[in-house]
């Protein structure tokens, strides 16, 4: 007997119409919501995507996607993240190569690589539901307070639980049905299809309910991935890759500009970000590690640095004044200690982006009038009273200060 995968074993062909006609739609709305958020990072300031950046954000790139270093300090979630994470992906490839054997019409799953393709996507598959399950677990334990308890996470990760158990079962009936010699290649599903002989509810009658279910879930979640935080399996890598390289710590410098200057470095709008800032604000997993080392969220003041790059991110649709819906009190409260971009697992800059709209949010008494022209003039004058510099003392005459000449000592120091 051929060895090869049978991928409508036991649909119909016009089932199979319906199959392409579902998928046709679901990757028409996925493309869409992916194009529509492209467009809105595009309308940023533009800021090229620099190839020495990828080079060498490339080793950074295998410690943060491939072996998920920084989420080894939580290590239960970090391993059931990386559970997750290796699985989809192994999913995901072995859907692309089902694609292009059925088709593309090119053979590919047949003979020894056909079984080793099923023993390592029912192994993966398997690790994937574990990791997703012990999530449903942990986030409403020992790890709550970390993780928003949003309703939209739980049925995300329902709906992956559906697809692999209609995936699953599906597979054992196909299994338990064909009496294929090669069966034992799909561990998972040979173990079902023992336990589905003679069940009236996991028979061939049933297969086409339990096929559908598997398709039409998958269906949905790649529709509603680009709509949602699942975009993150996208966004975060790309971010990775191409953020600008710089030391966690460093700071652009600032040069103060005219309203009417195009290299503006202060943000007041959304659209003042650039368009890789606003990229990097869609990666956010939500997973509030830069809450959680944020000495202004832990002494319990309103910055919190996850809330500012999500409530960006759910303002990106307009260009909105950014002071509508970030205070500027969250802005002054922010130390810049670097703490939440050394924890963040995707590389968001919160702290550049914090300045930046901080530097926009001067004109709106972030600082009184008073200290805003005292900045600028120290800015362009060296002077804060706007005289020359060589002026500068000049407020102390009359006062009795005493002037600290070269090589003097305080009286401490003495
Ligand atoms: S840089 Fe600002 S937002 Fe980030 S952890 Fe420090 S205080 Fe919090
Ligand atoms: S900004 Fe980074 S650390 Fe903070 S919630 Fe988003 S992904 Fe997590």
């Amino acid at each position: 007997m051929e060895i090869r995968r049978d991928t409508f074993w036991n649909i119909s062909s016009d089932m199979q119409i319906w199959f392409y006609i579902l998928a046709g739609v679901a990757s028409v709305i996925f493309f869409y919501g992916f194009y529509r958020r492209y467009r809105l990072w595009n309308r940023g300031r533009k800021e090229k995507i620099q190839w020495k950046n990828i080079k060498e954000n490339f080793g950074y790139f295998s410690h943060l996607v491939i072996r998920q270093t920084k989420l080894k300090k939580d290590k239960v979630a970090g391993a059931m993240h990386k559970m997750i994470a290796y699985g989809f992906t192994a999913l995901f490839i072995g859907t692309v190569l089902v694609f292009i054997d059925e088709d593309f019409r090119i053979p590919i799953l047949q003979g020894k690589f056909y079984l080793i393709y099923e023993l390592v996507l029912d192994i993966f598959g398997l690790v994937f539901m574990v990791g997703i399950v012990a999530l449903l677990f942990i986030r409403g334990g020992k790890f709550r307070k970390r993780m928003l308890q949003s309703k939209m996470d739980y049925l995300f990760l329902i709906l992956f639980i559906l697809i692999g158990i209609g995936g699953y079962i599906a597979e054992g009936i196909r299994l338990s049905e064909t009496n294929i010699h090669y069966a034992h290649w799909s561990p998972v599903g040979y173990v079902l299809s023992h336990l589905f002989s003679g069940s009236r509810l996991f028979n061939g009658d049933t297969y086409l309910f339990w096929w559908l279910s598997h398709s039409l879930f998958a269906f949905v979640l790649i529709a509603i991935i680009p709509f949602t935080k699942l975009l993150h399996v996208i966004t975060a890598p790309l971010n990775i890759l191409i953020s600008p390289v710089k030391r966690t710590g460093d700071f652009d410098a600032v040069v103060l500009m005219k309203d009417d200057q195009k290299d503006r470095i202060d943000v007041r709008h959304i659209y003042d970000f650039t368009n890789l800032q606003l990229l990097s604000i869609d990666a956010c997993t939500e997973c509030g590690r830069c809450d959680h080392v944020c000495p202004a969220k832990l002494s319990g003041k309103d910055l919190a640095p996850r809330n500012i790059i999500m409530k960006i991110r759910d303002n990106m649709l307009e260009n909105k004044v950014i002071s509508s819906f970030i205070s500027t009190e969250e802005l002054k409260q922010c130390t810049n200690c670097s703490a939440c971009v050394e924890a963040c697992p995707v590389s968001i800059n919160h702290v550049d982006l914090i300045l930046a709209m901080r530097r926009g949010a001067l004109p709106e008494e972030l600082l009184n009038p008073h200290a805003e022209e005292a900045l600028v003039h120290l800015e362009h004058d060296e002077n804060i009273w706007g005289s020359p510099w060589s002026e500068r003392e000049d407020w102390t005459k009359g006062l009795n200060i005493p002037v600290l000449r070269k090589a003097e000592k305080t009286s401490r120091e003495a």
